[in-house]
């Protein structure tokens, strides 16, 4: 893994996500790098090809002072602030540096009001559960595309099992902090085997998790290039994933999760499955 040291020009973005209005990424690049890994296009901003996501961590050492300085701008009111959208706030670099932890910190020393959004993979979120505790507007979900931990090791090649991750979202609720769970990318095998999303959404009401995002899989040319690298010895699974950009697809799945969602009583936020299909111009990037 290289991990190179750098200083960011800012720290606070704009973002066009449906669910965040700021994003803060302190790091660029992903130790835990997920095929599916729609953020893969971050290398051009560090001179790193699309097929070495994963193998790289830029930290921006000064990611803390910049965001004491850039939250003051920053309004509260109907506001929300997302860590991160491009990278993971608690991937294995974060025990060293503490970055994410520093931004929570400084949004406590600020008095910031407005909500403070955590999406992760690692159940490193758990280091700072006092600190969670303290922010009045917390909101912290954890990645759940599977309940197989062979599976997620495949996929999502250095990000906790996610068995794992199902106990720390068990974890987080019992200490009252607000989650949620963001099961995106939704796997395209559910519309095979629905008996498997049935059984995901089983394991997220036995952690005490109410809402979910859903979020089909974004299949857009760089994506797939780097995908289908690691199931190139596949063609099976690389039909099934060519399936899966298909609106055939998408509405079959579709039923199956709202089906799903009923059966289990959970609430889906932004009451639709999210569908992403552009290429990268989501966010602001620093
Ligand atoms: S944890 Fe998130 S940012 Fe990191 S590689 Fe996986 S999908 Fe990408």
């Amino acid at each position: 893994m290289e991990i190179k040291e750098i200083k960011a020009k800012n720290i606070i973005a704009k973002s066009k996500l449906p669910d965040a209005d700021y994003v803060v990424n302190p790091y660029t690049g992903c130790e835990f790098g997920c095929i599916y890994c729609y953020a893969s296009f971050m290398g051009r901003f560090v001179n790193e090809s699309i097929n070495n996501w994963g193998n790289y961590v830029y930290v921006k050492t000064n990611a803390v002072q910049l965001f004491d300085k850039e939250i003051d701008t920053i309004p509260e009111k109907d506001t929300t602030i997302l860590l991160s959208s491009v990278t993971d706030p608690y991937q294995g670099v974060e025990s060293k540096y503490k970055l994410t932890r520093g931004i929570l910190e400084t949004v406590i020393k600020k008095g910031y009001g407005g909500e403070i959004g955590i999406l992760t993979k690692s159940s490193m979120v758990t280091r700072d559960i006092e600190i969670l505790k303290k922010i009045p507007q917390i909101d912290v979900g954890m990645t759940i595309t599977t309940t197989d931990d062979e599976l997620s090791r495949f996929l999502e090649l250095r990000a906790t099992a996610t068995s794992m991750r199902i106990k720390t979202l068990d974890e987080l609720n019992k200490a009252g902090i607000p989650t949620y769970a963001f099961v995106g990318p939704l796997l395209p095998h559910f519309r095979y085997k629905p008996e498997l999303l049935d059984k995901l959404f089983a394991s997220l009401v036995e952690a005490g998790v109410e809402q979910v995002y859903i979020e089909h899989i974004n299949l857009s040319t760089y994506i797939r290039k780097r995908m289908f690298e690691y199931l190139k010895d596949d063609p099976v699974l690389q039909e099934v994933y060519k399936e899966a950009a298909t609106d055939i697809h998408r509405e079959e799945l579709d039923k199956i999760v709202r089906e799903q969602l009923h059966k289990h009583g959970l609430k889906l936020r932004l009451n639709d499955v999210i569908y992403h299909h552009k290429e990268p111009e989501r966010d602001v990037l620093q």
